[in-house]
């Protein structure tokens, strides 16, 4: 996992289709007209909201910045209609320009992603997450159950084959990432009802390389025979080798289920592609839409033929009613993703998060695993002799918006953390560029160079409180805005 020079592509345009700033501008104009008329304060938070995006240096490694169209389409009557069920067979009746906006985005999502399947209702990656559990636990439970009792469909099953797959319900396996790892709370742990509806285990990462230790996760997965081995993270800043996943969830019967919430874009834009790119491997694949994917806030569950019965039953079986608005926003935004200047954002995210690397460990910061091969970087703040929550909140201080993230084996536990997770997705689509990020870099080693922990009274030192050189906060946050004003977010357009 060598790191690449990163190549000085800018992107004109971060946006796959350049926006009339004048029409948008009449739009927000007229929409907040017409909200303030009810409800000023909301009007206000809606305009405050879009001045905070903008003069924030924002690092966070799952937010982005959705396209002007994407925003628009979920402002509309779509979000009136009900339309429980699946494309052209609904519990309601007139769903049919529901059914168009449902299958325009399942269709998007399915030549986008190269999938059999599109499942585009999951109101968010949770919610994805959830569907596709039952649907594998009905797939590979109801259906032999269905075979023994001579049934065809679940309403044929009697009261005792019912109880029959209760019980076999009851110790149901998950393999997943551990949460210091980058792993996920919806990959079977406790404050996620995953962690109550399996038996869960985790494998971590190699203690010197911190890398993923495939043959480590291969001897668990013989051990432990999970019904679903889970691949995929929040905080790993490495590419998975799924090819790999899916012969060792093969190797033990496993069900491979890939959760690309936050890597979605560089999959659509084909950063990740051949063994790395999860959709031909995973049995079922889910994804937030709103992170590197860039659409609006939600999920989407994409499998093979044989799980596709099974994941068309997430609503009523685990999802409300499906949101209109939001499958129409989802389908804009994919098909922006579908434009060749998707690729070539992917690309910047990707070559923006080596170039952020790099800025920070020639500046003496120690990177868990050293570097990056995605979108995000987590930075082992200890060297610094800080906490990931003093790091953090020195850094928001500072202007620069990011969050605290445990490392693997951390010794300050989940709370305080030792590290912070930085993520290019949005500054990319601001159209910053790898010198820009060499620059961010510079800022975020400055404050953490100046910023030391307030002792406590017994003469150790605080893992939350800190102090800051005098005048550095407002110093980077005037060099912070400087950045911010070379690359406008939504230029052109204009509330005023
Ligand atoms: C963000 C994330 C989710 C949850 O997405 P929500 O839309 O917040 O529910 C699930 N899985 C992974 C890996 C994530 O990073």
């Amino acid at each position: 996992m060598t790191q690449t020079t990163p190549p000085s592509t800018a992107i004109a345009n971060a946006f796959a289709q350049p926006f009339d700033g004048e029409a948008a501008s009449a739009a927000y104009r007229n929409a907040l007209q017409v909200i303030g008329a009810v409800e000023p304060k909301i009007a206000d938070a809606i305009r405050a909201e879009l001045a905070d995006q903008r003069s924030s240096l924002k690092l966070i490694a799952s937010e982005n910045y959705a396209s002007p169209a994407v925003l628009l389409t979920m402002g509309s009557w779509l979000s009136d209609k009900y339309a429980e069920g699946t494309i052209g067979h609904r519990f309601y009746a007139a769903c049919q320009n529901i059914d168009t906006v449902e299958s325009l985005a399942a269709e998007h999502a399915k030549a986008l992603f190269g999938a059999p399947h599109a499942y585009v209702q999951p109101h968010s990656g949770i919610d994805a997450n959830l569907v596709a559990f039952w649907a594998i636990l009905a797939q590979r439970i109801e259906s032999p159950a269905l075979a023994a009792a001579g049934a065809k469909h679940v309403n044929d099953l009697s009261d005792a084959d019912w109880s029959a797959l209760r019980s076999a319900l009851g110790d149901q396996r998950m393999l997943g990432m551990s949460l210091d790892a980058g792993g996920h709370l919806t990959h079977g742990f406790r404050p996620n009802i995953s962690g109550k509806m399996f038996h869960q285990s985790s494998y971590g990462t190699d203690p010197k390389t911190e890398l993923l230790d495939y043959a480590e996760v291969r001897r668990m997965a013989h051990e432990f025979k999970p019904l679903i081995l889970i691949a995929g993270y929040s905080a790993y800043p490495r590419r998975v080798n799924f090819a790999t996943m899916r012969e060792i969830a093969d190797e033990v019967g496993a069900t491979l289920m890939v959760d690309m919430a936050h890597f979605a874009g560089l999959v659509a834009g084909k950063v990740f592609t051949g063994d790395f790119n999860p959709v031909p491997f995973a049995h079922v694949t889910t994804t937030t839409t709103h992170k590197s994917l860039r659409g609006p806030r939600g999920g989407m569950v994409l499998c093979q033929p044989e799980y596709a019965d099974a994941v068309d039953r997430g609503c009523p079986m685990v999802l409300g009613g499906p949101l209109g608005q939001v499958m129409a926003a989802k389908a804009v935004a994919l098909a922006e993703a579908r434009q060749p200047e998707f690729a070539n954002y992917a690309q910047a995210v990707a070559d923006n998060a080596v170039s952020l690397a790099e800025g920070l460990s020639s500046r003496g910061g120690r990177l868990v695993t050293g570097g990056t091969d995605n979108h995000l970087v987590l930075l082992d703040v200890t060297s610094f002799g800080l906490t990931g929550r003093q790091a953090e909140s020195a850094l928001v201080e500072s202007g620069i918006v990011t969050n605290r993230n445990a490392i693997p084996r951390d010794p300050n536990g989940a709370w305080y953390t030792s590290g912070v997770r930085l993520g290019t997705p949005a500054l990319t689509s601001r159209g910053f560029t790898g010198d820009d990020l060499d620059r961010v870099a510079e800022l975020i080693v400055d404050v953490l160079s100046a910023a030391t922990p307030t002792a406590t009274a017994d003469g150790g030192a605080s893992k939350a409180k800190y102090t800051l050189t005098d005048g550095l906060a407002a110093r980077t946050q005037a060099a912070a805005s400087e950045l911010l004003d070379a690359h406008p977010l939504y230029p052109g357009l204009d509330l005023s």
